[in-house]
Parts: C-alpha cells; structure tokens; sequence
C-alpha cells in the first residue's frame, strides 16, 4: 500500500464513519476472516461497521467471534439495503470486480461514497478510490495484518481479529502450503499465535467437520475422477443428482479439487460441479507451478482467480463441458505435457 493511499485512510478513518465491509459470494475462510478482522478493527477504533456478505456461507466458518452480526444480504435484505444506504464508507475485500458480488452488484455501483479495496487477485477494476491490491499476498488476510500495521496498531490487534485472520491465511494458502506462503507468512502467523489464535481449535473447527454424508460425496467425486496422465491432468465431475443422493449442504465440496493434485505426476486438477438452479457448471481449477489456470478460465470459462487457483462457469451440460474441456487440453500440451 503506498503512502498517499495509507494517508487517505488515516484521513477517512480520523472523522466517525458509517462502514460497510464487503466480502465476495460464497464467501471462504479467507472472505470471512478479513472481513471480520476489519470489522473488529474499525468497531475497536471508535467507527460503526458492519459485515454485510453476499449470501450465506458453510457452518465451518460461523464459529468465528462476530459472526452473528454479518448481514446477509439474501437473508436480511431490507436491513442490508439499509446500512448500505447509510454508509459513508465501504470496504470492499478479497475481490476485485463488483461482478463478484452477485446481486450487491447494482446496489453498490450506485453509491457515490468512497471504496477502500484490500485484496490479492489478478486484474483489479477501478471501482475503489484507494486500492491496495497486491498479487503476491497469500491471503486477504495477510494484507488486512499488513493494513492494521500501516495504520501503527499491530498492537491493537485482539485475541478475536488474530482467529479470524489466522483462519484466513491458513485456509487460502492450504494450511501453510501453497506456493504464496513466505517467511513474512509464517512471522504474521507466528504473531497471532502470540496474540492469542488458538491454532490447533482453529485446524479443527475448520476442518475436522465432516458429516458421513459429505464423506459418502467424497467417495463419489474420487471414484468419478478421470485421469490423463498424458496431459498430467485430473479431473472430478459431480452431478446434481449425485450431490441430492448424498445430501449436499453448502461447503461439502470445498477442498475436492485438491485431490487430484495429490496424484504423483498430476499438475492440473479440475471440479465440475452441477447446480440445476443457477443452471450452470461451477468449475474450479488448481495447478502446481507454471501453468497459469487463472489465464485458463479467464479465456474458457469466464472466469479468474489466481495463477494455481481460480473458478469459473459452463452453460454447457455437465457432460458437454467436461467434453469440451478435454478438447482444450490439447491447446495446451505445451504446458501440460512433460
Ligand atoms: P474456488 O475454486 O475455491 O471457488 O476459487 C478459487 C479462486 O478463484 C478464488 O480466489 C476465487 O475468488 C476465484 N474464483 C472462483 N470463481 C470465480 C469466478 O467465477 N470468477 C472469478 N473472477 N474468480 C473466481
Ligand atoms: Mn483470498
């Protein structure tokens, strides 16, 4: 974040504002984590803040201290409707195209107040009056630590906001893992374990919450999976009836598409999940090293992320995108084949 930019937040946050913080749809670990970091924040700082998402999100994150203020905005629409109607500021986090809020989308482009974005995907758009936007962040999350301390209040930061955004660091860099994670992660980390993030509870709440169902869901996904070695990618469809027959709650497939990656050899992992009410594909994409998936679904499936992880979509039926993206695959061999 560069010094005019920190200067005009000191500006803004020096007279009482009206705080609107907003994460993207279907909102993940490290979408919940920042925002209710921030949140805390700006609320410990004397400002009135809310988190108003996009729509609801898996039980594994509503453990987190503050959760039970997030408005949804397809829950608590005219509540939502009016604190952003009311808001002299927005945040906006962990996204970078008001595209990505669904139906917020309008509501937001209408407001004439300034936007404050803090994220870490490719391509910003230039809806914020001051950005900071760095692609080489693990997370959200780091940057709101970041954030805090470019304000000089690395100390003020609580036993709450340290949970949250150890949260989202842990889950959007895959425990610690991905090829984001640097010495400063792990120094950020190492903090809000001094600070009070109950490390070990926070593995375990995010993670060891299977229900046999979603564990009966994952013993489909992997035995759909189908394999080219030859262009050392994997790929799971999984099919609205399949997702009905094992009870499928929100978050049950997060993660899937990992498990390709864990084949020795495989550096291209994708997920076709079937949703007949939006009447679409969602796809996610996960690559190990240079073959750039965000540039993938950019150009195939409208949609975007990061270099090794990035979702998008298909009109197609569930067999005719997964048809269609075996074709694209041999666009690619140069990349893809050993
Ligand atoms: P996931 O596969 O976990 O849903 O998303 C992986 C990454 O890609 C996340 O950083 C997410 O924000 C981004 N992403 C997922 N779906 C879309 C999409 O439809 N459009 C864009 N631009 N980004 C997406
Ligand atoms: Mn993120």
């Amino acid at each position: 974040m560069n010094l005019e930019s920190i200067k005009a937040v000191q500006q803004l946050l020096s007279q009482p504002q009206k705080i609107v913080i907003v994460p993207h749809k279907n909102p993940d670990g490290d979408a919940i984590g920042s925002t209710l970091a921030l949140c805390h924040y700006l609320i410990n700082r004397g400002q009135e803040a809310v988190v108003v998402a996009p729509n609801d999100y898996p039980k594994f994150l509503k453990w987190m201290p503050g959760n039970e203020n997030i408005l949804n905005f397809e829950k608590h629409n005219s509540q939502a409707k009016e604190k952003i109607a009311e808001a002299t500021v927005v945040f906006t986090l962990d996204f970078n195209h008001l595209g990505r809020i669904g139906q917020m989308q309008s509501v937001l482009e209408d407001l004439t107040v300034p936007f404050v974005m803090i994220d870490h995907h490719q391509a910003p758009s230039d809806y914020a009056e001051i950005m900071y936007s760095d692609v080489l962040m693990s997370s959200t999350c780091e940057m709101v630590y970041n954030f805090i301390e470019f304000l000089g209040d690395v100390d003020k930061i609580t036993s709450e906001m340290a949970g949250c955004l150890y949260t989202g660091i842990m889950t959007d860099t895959g425990s610690f893992k991905f090829r984001s994670t640097t010495g400063r992660t792990h120094r950020i980390i190492a903090d809000l374990i001094d600070k009070g993030a109950e490390n070990t509870q926070i593995h375990h709440k995010i993670y060891d919450t299977n229900t046999p169902g979603r564990l009966h869901l994952l013993g489909c996904a992997l035995k759909n999976m189908v394999i080219h070695d030859k262009y050392r990618t994997a790929y799971i469809t999984l099919s609205q009836d399949e997702l009905d027959m094992y009870k499928y709650q929100k978050g049950d497939t997060e993660g899937f598409v990992n498990y390709g990656l864990t084949l020795e050899g495989i550096i291209f992992a994708v997920i076709f999940i079937e949703n007949k009410e939006e009447g679409i594909i969602k796809i996610s994409f996960r690559s190990i090293g240079d073959f750039n998936v965000n540039e993938f679904a950019r150009t195939y499936f409208e949609g975007g992320g990061h270099n090794n992880a990035a979702g998008g979509k298909s009109d197609r039926s569930l067999k005719e995108t997964a048809v269609y993206f075996e074709s694209l695959l041999e666009n690619h061999q140069d990349q893809l084949q050993a």
